[in-house]
């Protein structure tokens, strides 16, 4: 059976992009066809309907407009899939010229995927989209990074351990990988972190090819220029500039240069520390509820993308730090200025994605004027800050928005106040720039009020008032009556002046000689009109694509601002204090507090924060504080504020805290709640365990580590000598800062033993049989945990309440008599009114746990005797 040639046209098309959905030209709808259009009309919700046959069988058909495609490209997107986008590369009339039976060539112009996209309505503008690309080669491994929205271009040496938490920072839109081997090992973290993995040929990681294709990129003879790149980085920047030129079709976005990062200037925050931080997502996923949302007061989408990356990658460089915070002084001690420049920076269009979009042939007027308004922001800007002894990081920022006047006297000029967003239309071009333009206008304009003057005329002239002109696409001008009135005008003399052209249901219309000519007028000089506009947009475009590099330092130039006024208004509003940032290994916060649970108290309206002090700072060996209190008391909220403290210190940020002195942090760990992490099939203790077993492995005495509860998931003597083991490993080997909360009081024993370790305690008071938190932390050991009464805060039936009371009491009362909690029986208890009686212990002898038990003297023990103590104890039970 033969195909059709459109048919033949759509297979041969479709064969190249197996892995994406079509979107198929014809005239104003993208179609899809067979598959693609069974897939997508169950994503997008469409009717799916057929065309024709294709070897016997009925096409399965799906279409959507192009003027909507946008909003259909998110959800495809979204829900994971990559769409081709044939276009139609010539016009019908072309077509037919060159044979009868000829389709319109068709061709894909961009393949969609998730970390290339360009267009404002497909992504966040407060978030980067980073297409990641790693690569291994040999002994090397790196990943290089790009977001196309924005331009910006890095690489960094990476091992394969280490990707994972890199992964995790980045949080890319897309990793691209090669086939094969590397493809396999990444896939489970890709699954993890749920992001869409795409396996390219090897060739895309060729390192040699790539080096060429980097030169031809950035018009260079030799990379040496942006630094010295491993055969691996270069393999992983070159994969990502070709899987570019294949999903933009050879059209490149601007990339800046490459720059090179390296895994030694930021603090390592592996994921799971991350996510338990929730320092720019929430646990629940998120951006409510995570540090970022409560510091983050920017005013622009630059501004918000600058501070979730500093976020997510404090700096291990005391000299940045240092030159972000001076920074931030200036700001702090001139609110008035800062306010102006935020009202200044309010007004401030996304710069980058505009010209990333100019620089894809993807823009339109509206992203011309972004660049114009922007820069004449800049000029204020630039304006407000004219002093000479500004600091360096503001000089450098400040320097960077000028120099723009021609480009901006230009775009001033040639452009309206509020242009259109698409170019095809025209209109966006201002009166008075262009005289050919202005020429052609006036006649298309003058023929339009012309038309108006042939209107009455007919009118007059048939007799008809409500004779209208009208114009549609298909017809051009018409003349409209009513069918009664038509009759009028066929009837003789006029039959010769108007010319039928349609009847519908209930109008006629018709059209004059002198109404066509005056359409071949109007329809000739708005030709020319549109004509004269697009060529000046292209002018404009180049123009601005010119300066295209230091355009990019202007936009980094205004993010840096925003972010430093943003910083000190926050610092101002919330009465935090410029941390003391050096390389010593102290860590003494004094008055700390958590901002995420501060401000939501604060929305709650009820109790106010308890700001909190802790000193783990050391000169030698480890410093630990080991946190007891009952549950509810503050333990985790006091952990990860002060992880958080550091962490904003070392971006550069004053901290919620009425001083603070942080000596460099180089990692963060944390181990943080028990949360179940069914969906990768782990229990809850296997993934407290892998996550407690990388920080063993891997804190060094530079190392933040905070660990809450550990060993809380398996039977209490396993627990408790895990958390023992694990806190003289911290003490002993790690050396690191640390806070260690846990409900096993035993532990505080260590305290005399480890002259590295101080105990504290959140403290409560008891009022009445009730428990009252205080959130007060203070030096030495929790007395007792207080769980009855947290049980009965929480609204657990007063009988059971009481129940538990009781058996407390025992066991208490028998633990104090040197018997040990296990000596308690039972039947001793009184009976709880509500409960089948307890069934009578069969008599029998202690058991061999039971005698071991007794052999053990604690106090003569030392703590890896007692830890052997415990597993012989296990053994035995
Ligand atoms: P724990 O880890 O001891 O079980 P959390 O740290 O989870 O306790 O704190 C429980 C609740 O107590 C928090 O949700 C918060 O509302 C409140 N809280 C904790 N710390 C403070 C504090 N310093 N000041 C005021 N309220 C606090």
């Amino acid at each position: 059976m033969s195909v059709t040639p459109m048919m033949a046209q759509y297979l041969e098309i479709k064969a190249q992009y197996p892995d994406a959905l079509l979107f198929y030209r014809m005239g104003d709808f993208y179609e899809m066809f067979f598959e693609d259009a069974v897939n997508a009309a169950e994503a997008l919700d469409i009717a799916l309907t057929k065309r024709g046959k294709h070897e016997g069988e009925d096409i399965p058909m799906c279409g959507v407009p192009v003027h909507a495609a946008e909003g259909y490209l998110l959800t495809l997107i979204r829900k994971g899939f990559r769409v081709a986008v044939g276009e139609q590369l010539e016009s019908p009339a072309e077509a037919k010229k060159r044979g009868s039976k000829s389709v319109v060539k068709r061709d894909v112009v961009r393949l969609v995927t998730p970390g290339t996209l360009t267009e404002d309505s497909l992504l966040e503008a407060r978030r980067h989209n980073f297409l990641v690309a790693y690569s291994e080669l040999r002994d090397q491994a790196a990943l290089a990074w790009a977001d196309i929205s924005t331009g910006v271009f890095h690489v960094m040496p990476v091992a394969r351990v280490r990707l994972s938490p890199e992964l995790a920072r980045l949080a890319p839109s897309e990793l691209i990988v090669a086939d094969g081997a590397v493809y396999d090992a990444t896939l489970p973290l890709a699954d993890e972190y749920k992001i869409p993995l795409t396996p390219l040929g090897k060739a895309s990681f060729d390192s040699t090819a790539a080096e060429k294709r980097l030169c031809r990129l950035f018009n260079v003879g030799a990379l040496d220029g942006f630094g010295t790149f491993s055969r691996a980085e270069i393999s992983a920047m070159g994969a990502v500039v070709d899987y570019l030129e294949i999903t933009q079709k050879g059209k490149l976005p601007l990339l800046q240069p490459p720059l090179q990062e390296s895994e030694d200037r930021t603090v390592q925050i592996d994921a799971s520390t991350r996510r338990n931080l929730e320092l720019t997502r929430s646990l629940s996923g998120g951006r409510a509820g995570s540090l970022l949302s409560v510091v983050d007061r920017t005013v622009t989408p630059g501004g918000a993308r600058l501070l979730e990356q500093r976020l997510s990658s404090p700096s291990r460089n005391l000299d940045v730090i240092s030159s972000r915070l001076a920074a931030l002084d200036a700001a702090v001690e001139d609110p008035t200025r800062s306010d102006a420049l935020r009202g200044l920076l309010r007004k401030t269009p996304d710069i980058d994605r505009a010209l990333s979009r100019l620089a894809l042939d993807r823009g339109g007027p509206r992203d011309l004027a972004a660049i114009r308004n922007a820069l004449s922001q800049g000029e204020e800007i630039e304006r407000e800050l004219q002093d000479q002894d500004l600091p360096p990081l503001l000089t450098e920022a400040r320097n960077s928005l000028g120099g723009f006047d021609d480009l901006l006297s230009l775009l001033d000029a040639a452009l309206i106040a509020e242009p259109p967003l698409l170019a095809r239309d025209g209109g966006f071009i201002a009166t008075g720039y262009d005289s050919e333009l202005d020429e052609a206008r006036t006649l298309r304009d003058e023929g339009r009020s012309v038309i108006a003057g042939l209107q009455k005329k007919y009118a007059e002239h048939t007799g008809i008032n409500s004779l209208k002109i009208k114009h549609n696409n298909v017809l051009g001008y018409f003349i409209e009556t009513t069918a009664t009135h038509a009759a009028k005008m066929q009837s003789a003399p006029m039959s010769e002046t108007y010319i039928h052209r349609q009847t519908t249901a209930n109008q006629v219309r018709f059209t004059t000689v002198e109404l066509s000519e005056i359409e071949t007028k109007i329809l000739n000089a708005g030709n020319l009109a549109l004509e004269i506009e697009k060529r000046l947009y292209q002018r404009l475009c180049s123009a601005i694509l010119d300066c295209a590099a230091r355009l990019n330092q202007a936009a980094r130039g205004f993010a840096e601002i925003d972010l430093v006024t943003a910083l000190a208004d926050l610092a101002r509003g919330e009465n935090w204090t410029r941390p003391r940032v050096d390389t010593s290994r102290a860590f003494h916060v004094d008055g700390g507090r958590h901002p995420v649970v501060e401000q939501a108290l604060r929305q709650q309206g009820g109790e106010t924060f308890v700001a909190n002090d802790c000193d783990l700072s050391t000169d030698d060996g480890a410093a630990v504080w080991l946190l007891t209190g009952p549950n509810m008391a503050g333990k985790s909220t006091f952990l990860r504020q002060n992880a958080l403290i550091a962490v904003l210190a070392q971006m550069g940020s004053y901290v919620p805290a009425e001083s603070a002195h942080i000596g460099m942090v180089s990692q963060l760990f944390s181990r943080v709640g028990a949360s179940d992490d069914l969906a990768r099939g782990r229990s809850t203790f296997m993934v407290e365990m892998v996550e407690t077993a990388a920080i063993l492995n891997q804190a060094d005495d530079r190392a933040l580590v905070i660990l809450d509860e550990i060993g809380r998931g398996t039977a209490t003597y396993d627990g408790l000598s895990i958390a023992w083991a694990t806190l003289e490993h911290l003490h002993e080997v790690n050396r690191s800062r640390a806070l260690f909360a846990t409900h096993y009081h035993e532990l505080t024993q260590l305290a005399a033993k480890l002259p590295g370790v101080d105990n504290a305690t959140v403290s409560v008071k008891e009022w009445e049989g009730e428990v009252i938190f205080l959130h007060e932390v203070k030096k030495g050991a929790a007395d007792r945990s207080y769980g009855v009464q947290v049980a009965q805060l929480a609204g657990l039936p007063a009988s059971v309440v009481e129940r538990a009371r009781s058996v407390l009491d025992m066991l208490e009362k028998s633990s104090r008599e040197g018997g040990g909690a296990g000596k308690v029986q039972i039947d001793d208890l009184p009976l709880f009114a509500a409960a089948p009686a307890p069934q009578p212990k069969p008599a029998k002898g202690p058991s061999p746990a039971e005698k071991l038990l007794e052999e053990i003297f604690p106090d003569d023990l030392t703590p890896r005797e007692a830890l052997e103590a415990l597993y012989r104890l296990k053994d035995a039970s």
